[in-house]
């Protein structure tokens, strides 16, 4: 359910027809987010909304789409990209209800994973609205099944999804076939590096929406840890990082380590006591790093201990936690490394472990943050006895990538086509030049692998496995 503003949507220039079908929908007050939005995108102005979904964002675009819609010439006049089928067809599903009022407004999905043939024939048949995925909308363009000259409207729905789904190729291929003059609307749950590259390009003068929560700048709570320095004391800091780990089960947490060896042996010891951890340091082969990263930010690696350079430039969006293992040799790293987590809207999480010996360090630090350290007590140790905590993902390896023309159309295609499992069930696709990888939700592994692996991609085999378990 939404929640909803007191505005209702007759303050908006809407025709009456329109009014009178919104309320049959019950649909009185717009949601908050349809009331920033609505008003410009209306007047036609670029809008990029961090829109989740439950904001109402569906309503927002398909009523901006239908206003301009000019039912009478029938050509293909908005096209909607979404990460799935399943989003695709929710879409489609909101803009017929929307469109209801008005009659022969055709909306048409164009998806992957679905019989290309049915598709050229219904594009024949015109139609003023697509829904689509991009590696099928792509194809269709390639093909000249598709065409655009006509399109006014352009919505990227869950962009930042499409990315995660290695999109970003068929992206840039569908927007050299659009017109210039245009109204471009781009939804996104999360607003990274790529998205506001991609957003500098095709937008002109985009009015940015935020959700609220974006706005909270007490985004990160910082908790520190003292830990004892006594010999006799079992490895403190790893009991430590366990306990952490088992109390506030991030499935992305960042551990900082000042040195390249101890990097290893925490992500050696994790592994040793079950928890699901990797290592990121300079030693690591190019082909291991990327292995790393992808599992990482695809979710089924729940924990990275890396070293401060290796974690230079890495682009990873919504970290559940970062945890310093040992305090920052200076503020500024201190800083920029706590900087990773709380994100996008969510609260986020830096614990940082500390000994005596750095009193010191933390002192400069409270005098830099200008606030006081809040320290707290580690929980209990009997919490050891938990059973360490599985990430929710799993990657499976496919040994063919860009050399053989493998996009991540034809993956998500393979994966969600007859008998397969759901789109939503899909995570990352990440295609490098001889493999690529996928991550899929834990429970439907099994039965991925197996699509997979029977299944035929580019019209050919490919060796399939899961990696990491
Ligand atoms: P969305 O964020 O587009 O996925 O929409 C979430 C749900 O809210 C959908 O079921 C919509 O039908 C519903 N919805 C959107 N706008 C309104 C509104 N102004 N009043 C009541 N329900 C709405």
């Amino acid at each position: 359910m939404c929640t909803l503003s007191q505005i209702p949507f007759s303050n908006l220039k809407l025709g009456s027809v329109t009014l009178k079908n919104l309320s049959s929908l019950g649909y009185e007050t717009m949601t908050p987010s349809q009331a920033q939005s609505l008003p410009h995108i209306l007047k036609g102005k670029d809008v990029i909304a961090q829109g989740k979904t439950g904001s109402g964002k569906t309503a927002a675009f398909g009523l901006g789409i239908l206003e301009k819609l000019n039912v009478k010439r029938f050509r293909v006049q908005t096209l909607v990209l979404c990460p799935t089928r399943e989003l695709a067809d929710q879409v489609a599903k909101e803009i017929r209800r929307l469109a209801r009022a008005t009659h022969n407004i055709k909306v048409l999905t164009l998806c992957g994973g679905t019989p290309f043939g049915p598709q050229i024939g219904s594009l024949e048949h015109g139609a003023h609205i697509i829904v689509g995925t991009p590696g099928r909308v792509e194809e269709h363009l390639r093909k000249g099944s598709l065409k655009l000259a006509d399109l006014c409207t352009f919505v990227l729905d869950e962009a930042d999804r499409m990315l995660d789904m290695g999109f970003q190729a068929s992206l840039d291929a569908i927007i050299e076939y659009l017109p210039e003059q245009r109204q471009t609307m781009l939804f996104s749950a999360t607003y990274p590096g790529q998205i506001q590259d991609i957003a500098r390009r095709i937008m002109i003068d985009p009015l940015v929406i935020k959700s609220a929560a974006t706005h909270d700048n007490d985004s990160i709570e910082q908790i520190f840890f003292k830990i004892s320095d006594k010999s006799d004391a079992t490895a403190p800091r790893l009991t430590a990082l366990c306990l952490l780990l088992l109390e506030y089960r991030p499935d992305s947490a960042l551990v900082f380590c000042n040195t390249r060896r101890e990097t290893q042996e925490v992500a050696d010891q994790l592994c040793a006591k079950g928890f699901s951890a990797l290592a990121l340091h300079g030693e690591l082969e190019q082909r291991d790093r990327d292995q790393t990263l992808v599992r990482f930010t695809n979710k089924s690696a729940s924990i990275l201990v890396a070293t401060d350079v290796a974690a230079r430039g890495l682009d990873i969006e919504a970290l559940d936690a970062v945890i310093n293992y040992q305090l920052a040799r200076e503020t500024e790293v201190h800083v920029h490394r706590i900087g990773r987590t709380g994100r996008a809207g969510s609260k986020g999480l830096a614990c940082t472990l500390y000994s005596d010996k750095e009193n010191y360090k933390l002192g400069k630090l409270a005098e830099y943050l200008q606030q006081d350290i809040v320290t707290a007590s580690l929980p209990a140790l009997g919490l050891l006895k938990t059973p360490p905590y599985k990430p929710p993902m799993l990657t499976l390896q496919i040994d063919g990538g860009k050399k053989q023309k493998v996009r991540p159309g034809d993956i998500l295609g393979a994966l969600t086509g007859e008998g397969g499992i759901a789109g939503s069930e899909v995570g990352k696709i990440s295609v490098l030049d001889n493999w690529a990888y996928v991550a899929v939700k834990r429970e439907v592994s099994q039965s991925a692998l197996t699509k997979l692996g029977q299944g035929q991609l580019k019209g050919r085999s490919f060796r399939v496995r899961s990696i990491g378990d």
